[in-house]
């Protein structure tokens, strides 16, 4: 084949464009990205070769092994992996595979600082090379093919690259970084290894460098081993030296691990710029054994809400890497838990498929489950700062300033990772019945005296009234929506607190959780209200006698609306407006029917209870009216924009108030 000149794909030459400008403030991930890169190739490599042993060529010792140039100004990353052959490269250099590729390009906002931490969770891989190189030759040849198959890739970076085909009789990749001249300074072992310590050191393969030593320089000052010496500088020695621990972090005793290296193989497998909120590490030993190391982000990833997609636990066994996104280690809602499992129990070859119906597996999703939520409730128990008592006097402080630092930095995760994953946290209610309990407990929400999202269910039963015998909440398109809702009116009246649901999966996830501790969950969109002890007997006797006197009018009411309302009733849950709309206690909210509707389901038709309020004017005036029609289809319509729902006919509804106006 003869040298071809071809185009990067669209997006590719977008984000190349952000890598040169926008990551110069965290350029060294250049070397975690390519080093994963052949980290991701070896394991390939090892488990292709499960089922044919002779790719390794006789070759089996997997390694990368960084080199520099000073002079020819290059830095060189090298695997004995699987390689690529020509066509690989051109599709896996030229392309970015990754869906939602095109939404994140879309997103960015050319503002540095906001498109770095997009990237950053977004990952941008090799391409990061470009942030150091001006020009990236990569050199391969795929496990298995023959050396005359090999295949020459270079690129400045900009919109296009060249292959060729070449000579290459060892297996594997090499990317040669042409640095740029401000980043020169990683032609530098002393750079070069510092970096790898600080992102690699997990990484389970020998990450080598060619050992160096001073060349007839003279030790001028012993405590500074890298300016002390002179002229000859470092030379090579042609001795290589493993330069990262090279065994997978999770295997590692925790107490041999610190809180940064666990961040530092967070942010590599996340590729999130920021430290995880948590973590747990532990081996699990019993009939099913493995090893989990688990995270929680701080911030949710864009594809967040597709449920086919994400899964974030890489799979090992013993230590070999096995696949990525390994959807059967967590029940669906955990999905942004990223983290590696490691299991001795699982054989090598193990397919998705087969996952699915393992027992072992099945221990490690609820070994893992059960952790996971673990992590949630100590995040949960620490979001607020411990209320310290008023010093009293003579008496010491009791808190050491240790565990107040602590409480501190703790105070506020939960907080954060509600407001990213919280929507995500209630689908768990319908797909994970065993941990029902555990997680309604972990659910927050506003309220009608709440403005942020921090009430949780044992708040509220808390602050429940005398004699209240329900939780009540609404569900609603937003939180506006919500605290305006007419069906609060007579709760504000009462001082009663209203938890308000406006996360889509709420109404969903509420069919699902009946009651909390021994309390029903009540809508107050719902049937009729039955305020209990909390309504007093002059109320209630008022709202009888309305029905009685305005049962005429109600029939004509019911008449007039039969083809949009179910029924027509006096209410005592208003105060301000003329009406409301409520559903049958056990029948889908007209939200959820329209939900499901813009979602382009099916939902079956709901035909709500139009509830009128005999204390409003609008509603004395009703009786006797010559325009009793019209305002009868506004009272209706208007009770459905109230709720943030449209008037099935928005035209005659114009008409109708135009009418009256005039
Ligand atoms: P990712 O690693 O997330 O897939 P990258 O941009 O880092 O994305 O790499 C793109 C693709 O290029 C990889 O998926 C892989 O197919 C290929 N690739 C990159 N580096 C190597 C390598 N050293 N050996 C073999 N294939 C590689
Ligand atoms: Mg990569």
């Amino acid at each position: 084949m003869t040298k071809q000149t071809l185009s990067f794909q669209a997006e590719v030459a977008q984000l190349l464009h952000l890598v040169t400008h926008s990551l110069y403030s965290n350029k060294e991930i250049f070397l975690r990205e390519l080093i994963s890169n052949a980290s991701d190739a070896c394991d390939k490599l090892r488990f292709e070769a499960i089922n044919d042993g002779g790719l390794y060529e006789n070759d089996s010792e997997l390694k990368v092994k960084v080199t520099f140039d000073k002079d020819a100004k290059t830095l060189t990353i090298t695997d004995n992996g699987i390689g690529m052959s020509t066509q690989e490269a051109i599709d896996h250099l030229g392309t970015i595979a990754k869906s939602g590729t095109k939404d994140f390009v879309s997103k960015l906002s050319g503002d540095q600082k906001a498109d770095s931490q997009l990237i950053g969770q977004f990952g941008v891989g090799f391409y990061s090379g470009f942030i150091v190189a001006d020009k990236i030759t990569v050199e391969s040849r795929r496990a298995g093919m023959k050396a005359e198959e090999g295949v020459r890739w270079i690129s400045g970076g900009a919109g296009d690259f060249e292959v060729e085909n070449t000579t290459r009789p060892e297996r594997g990749t090499s990317v040669i970084l042409h640095l740029r001249d401000d980043a020169m300074d990683y032609a530098s072992a002393w750079k070069v290894k510092g970096i790898i310590n600080k992102y690699s050191d997990h990484i389970s393969l020998p990450i080598m460098m060619e050992k160096e030593e001073w060349k007839d320089g003279e030790l001028i000052n012993p405590s500074d081993e890298q300016g002390g010496r002179q002229p000859g500088g470092m030379v090579k020695t042609g001795e290589w030296e493993t330069v990262n621990k090279a065994n997978a972090i999770w295997a590692r005793a925790k107490k041999d691990i610190s809180e940064e290296q666990y961040n530092e193989f967070y942010k590599q497998i996340s590729h999130d710029f920021e430290a995880p909120l948590a973590h747990t590490h532990n081996r699990v030993e019993g009939s099913t054994e493995y090893t989990q190391l688990l995270y929680i982000p701080g911030k949710a990833p864009m594809d967040l809400y597709n449920r086919e997609k994400s899964a974030g636990v890489k799979l090992y066994v013993k230590r070999v890497f096995i696949m990525d996104d390994a959807e059967a280690l967590l029940p669906t809602y955990l999905r942004f838990v990223k983290g590696v499992v490691d299991s001795s129990d699982l054989p090598l070859n193990v397919s998705r498929e087969l996952l699915q119906e393992s027992r072992d597996v099945k221990a490690i999703r609820e070994g893992c489950t059960k952790r996971v939520l673990g992590m949630l409730e100590d995040l949960a128990k620490n979001d607020r700062l411990p209320e310290v008592a008023a010093p009293t006097e003579g008496v010491t402080d009791v808190v050491s300033p240790e565990d107040k630092a602590e409480a501190e930095a703790n105070a506020g995760k939960y907080t954060k990772f509600y407001n990213e994953f919280g929507a995500v946290l209630k689908e768990g209610l319908g797909e994970d019945y065993a941990n029902k309990d555990r997680l309604a407990k972990l659910l927050r929400f506003a309220s009608s005296t709440t403005d942020t999202v921090s009430v949780s269910f044992a708040d509220y039963k808390a602050r429940m009234k005398d004699g209240q015998e329900a939780i009540y909440y609404i569900t609603a398109d937003n939180a506006a929506a919500a605290k305006n809702s007419p069906q609060l009116e007579v709760f504000k009246k009462k001082g009663i607190e209203v938890l308000l649901m406006t996360d889509r999966v709420d109404e969903w996830a509420l069919n699902y959780l009946q009651d909390f501790d021994g309390t029903p969950l009540q809508s107050v969109a719902k049937g009729a209200v039955d305020l209990g002890t909390l309504q007093d007997e002059t109320e209630k006797k008022a709202a009888e006698e309305a029905a009685e006197t305005f049962k005429p009018m109600l029939a004509k009411l019911k008449e007039a609306l039969k083809d949009k309302a179910e029924d027509v009733r006096v209410t005592t849950r208003l105060v301000d407006s003329p009406a409301c709309l409520v559903v049958q206690d056990n029948g889908m909210s007209t939200q959820l029917a329209r939900m499901l509707k813009q979602a382009g389901q099916t939902a079956p038709e709901v035909k709500p209870v139009l509830e009128v309020n005999a204390e409003h004017p609008l509603v004395k005036k009703l009786d006797g009216s010559v325009h009793f029609n019209d305002l009868a289809h506004i009272l209706f319509d208007q009770a459905l924009l109230a709720e943030g729902g449209l008037p099935a006919d928005p035209a005659a509804y114009v008409k109708r108030v135009n009418a009256l106006l005039v």
